[in-house]
């Protein structure tokens, strides 16, 4: 059983671990978003894949949702001294992870190489895959300005009021074999509770992978990451009031909407069912609130679950051949 779950950092992470803990890593690859990765005191740092990483090894910081559990800051006290006001905290060992990827990507590996690298090395069995090896970046077009994406996040506190945002790089970028290939061999694909603009559309733009999610055989889900109209945490819910969308879990299926089979949305949200389902889309309303790992767990099983119910009838509506005996 293939599972693709496309993810950013912290919510995909957590639906990913509970997929870990309920059905085990072998069988799990999960394309991750690119464009928030950034150079900065010449290390290349990706965020998102760094977080996937990190929690699929066990070794996450569950307070923080990035870095690593237990970590030191000792670097950034240094930073201090030398008169330097670091504004991304980076934790010592975490910026092992920095050192080793920055050197070996100057030695001409590919960034995909890298991660497979430094994951099975922490013991992560799952496949974590960046969307791509060439260069995305989100900009974010906002009224203060235009700003690179970790500028925007952490530096601003995503407090300027966004117009638009642009994926530098994204057309001239070509996703990976190994995520057009886990995807063409998927039987399940999630669209994991991410943030919908920052870290699943990115994904969606480097060209040929939405083509190719598009012809998947496999059923594609969505959970929501947007609850009774708030995210659970970050931008995502004042992103979308910038940028004039309801913001609620059917705002979220209508974005995905050509792609989606299954949708599942949060139990707080009941009431907002039937819009769903309006769209032709299955849903599955439950508590999507991954609070502790056996809600992680929870929540990965249910949609496990949703997905074996829905396969039968995307194979039946897209090839109906496939359901009669061989004989
Ligand atoms: P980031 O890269 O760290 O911003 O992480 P993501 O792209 O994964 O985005 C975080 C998104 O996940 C936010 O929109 C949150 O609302 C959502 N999210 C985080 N935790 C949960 C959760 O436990 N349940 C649900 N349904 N959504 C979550």
């Amino acid at each position: 059983m293939n599972i693709v779950v496309l993810a950013g950092g912290v919510g995909g992470a957590k639906l990913c671990h509970g997929i870990a803990l309920s059905s085990g890593q072998e069988h799990l690859s999960v394309v991750v978003n690119t464009a928030d990765d950034f150079e900065l005191y010449g290390l290349h740092i990706s965020p998102d894949l760094d977080t996937m990483m990190y929690t699929l090894a066990g070794i996450g910081n569950p307070q923080t949702g990035w870095g690593i559990a237990g970590d030191t800051f000792n670097n950034f006290d240094m930073l201090e001294r030398y008169g330097v006001q670091p504004w991304f905290r980076i934790g010592d060992r975490d910026l092992a992870t920095h050192l080793l990827r920055t050197q070996l990507i100057a030695e001409g590996m590919t960034l995909s190489a890298i991660t497979q690298t430094l994951a099975q090395r922490l013991g992560v069995k799952a496949r974590i895959l960046p969307m791509t090896d060439d260069r995305v970046r989100t900009v974010v077009d906002t009224d203060e300005g235009l700003f690179a994406f970790q500028d925007y996040f952490v530096k601003l506190k995503w407090q300027p009021e966004v117009r638009s945002l642009i994926f530098e790089g994204a057309e001239e970028a070509h996703p990976t074999d190994a995520v057009l290939r886990a995807i063409e061999v998927a039987d399940t694909i999630i669209i994991a509770p991410s943030n919908l603009y920052l870290s699943i559309d990115p994904i969606l733009a480097v060209p040929g992978i939405k083509e190719m999610l598009l012809n998947a055989a496999a059923p594609i889900i969505a959970v929501t990451p947007i609850i009774a109209g708030e995210s659970v945490k970050g931008p995502a819910a004042k992103l979308m009031r910038e940028l004039g969308v309801e913001c609620s879990a059917v705002a979220v299926a209508q974005h995905y909407a050509d792609l989606l089979n299954g949708f599942v949305l949060d139990s707080r949200d009941a009431a907002l069912e039937p819009r769903i389902a309006a769209m032709g889309i299955q849903t599955l309303v439950t508590d999507t609130l991954m609070t502790n790992l056996e809600a992680r767990a929870r929540l990965a099983c249910e949609v496990l679950d949703f997905a074996d119910r829905l396969r039968p009838e995307k194979l039946g509506g897209c090839c109906p051949d496939r359901l009669l005996p061989s004989s």
